[in-house]
């Protein structure tokens, strides 16, 4: 099968021919119809964040596609299935597993990272977590609800605990963010937008936000946005992950309100203990999104909530995988897909 492969930072992606793989007991074999691809991949490729399996590796954790074979004991799939594969497998034994958190599994494997991913013409996964897909939900576009939709519904729904009527600022408008803005305002939340890019921002009103402001050119938009929702928001989502943002999201609460990571950044917070003490203020990190939740975000993609085909700018077949890799660096696109 065609793949293409990582074999180190700071090289391209190398498009070869390598053996189809096999399903083993409790595996399927997906046939690959699009791959989304992440800033998570530059960290790979341009910043060397090391992959959890040394490669050479196939990258690619965002897929959907058609299950073409079942390994032995696979009884919940068969061949010709529409199917999401989450970006994170989780073991379903552990304690975390057990507590329901198996978006923090202890023994995680996320494709492109533990295991081979999607940017390929198949890829094979343990059977458990893979979700269906329905039939009015594209596979070529719906491979990005496996991380740029599941993503922000965990954010929104488990950790913010966003509720009718809640005012929320979303901090950065790429593929989460932009998924962000349209499950807090679905589930009924009153959505601020900021971002460094005007055609981001117009976005973000065109998908739910009811206010935007560009942090580039306004000034102490914190407390722009404390004005404008009286006193502060409920909940903050910082997508992101720098440090400056986060502070501004946290400066942007109000007393009793909660600010949630979901941008990776290894910077240090500076932290007013004190206030976030006085005026309860919470402090959540969100990674992922449990498996048993996918199917209630593929919901909100097929009832409309979330609009796919607009996150969706750019298609490229896996043979033009480096200019899909240079689209996302270019900053403009919303999400960008591969198509094996
Ligand atoms: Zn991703
Ligand atoms: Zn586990």
């Amino acid at each position: 099968m065609k793949a293409a492969v990582f074999h180190a930072p700071h090289q391209p992606l190398e498009l070869v021919d390598v053996p189809t793989p096999e399903p083993k007991t409790g595996e399927v074999l997906v046939q690959v119809a699009g791959c989304g691809v992440c800033h998570t991949d530059l960290h790979y490729i341009d910043h060397g964040t090391p992959t959890f399996k040394p490669p050479p590796i196939i990258l690619g954790h965002e897929v959907a596609g058609t299950v073409a074979e079942v390994g032995a004991g696979v009884t919940s799939l068969t061949a010709g299935a529409r199917v999401l594969i989450p970006a994170v497998l989780s073991c379903g034994h552990c304690t975390l597993c057990r507590s329901g958190r198996e978006n923090i599994c202890e023994n995680s494997q996320m494709l492109g990272n533990h295991i081979d991913g999607g940017y390929a013409e198949f890829v094979a996964v343990p059977a458990k977590d893979i979700v269906h897909m329905p039939d009015d939900v594209p596979l070529v576009e719906g491979s990005i609800i496996a991380d740029a939709v599941t993503t922000p519904y965990h954010a929104v729904v488990r950790r913010g605990r966003v509720t009718p009527g809640d005012w929320v600022a979303v901090f950065g408008c790429g593929g989460v963010g932009l998924s962000l803005v349209q499950i807090a305002s679905a589930v009924g939340g009153r959505v601020i937008a900021v971002d460094v890019k005007d055609a981001k921002l117009e976005t973000a009103k065109r998908f739910g936000a009811t206010a935007v402001f560009n942090a580039a050119t306004t000034k102490k938009f914190d407390k722009e946005i404390r004005a404008l929702s009286g006193g502060g928001v409920n909940v903050a989502f910082e997508a992101v992950g720098k440090a400056v943002t986060q502070e501004a999201a946290l400066n942007s609460l109000i007393t009793g309100g909660r600010l949630v990571l979901v941008g990776y950044s290894p910077e240090t917070l500076p932290l007013n203990a004190g206030r976030v003490m006085f005026r309860e203020i919470e402090v959540l990190g969100s990674l992922g999104c449990r498996p048993v939740d996918y199917p209630r975000a593929i919901e909100m993609v097929r009832q409309g909530h979330v609009r796919l085909l607009d996150l969706v700018t750019h298609r490229f077949p896996l043979e033009r995988i480096a200019d899909a890799l240079d689209t996302l660096r270019g900053g403009d696109a919303i999400r960008v897909v591969v198509t094996p």
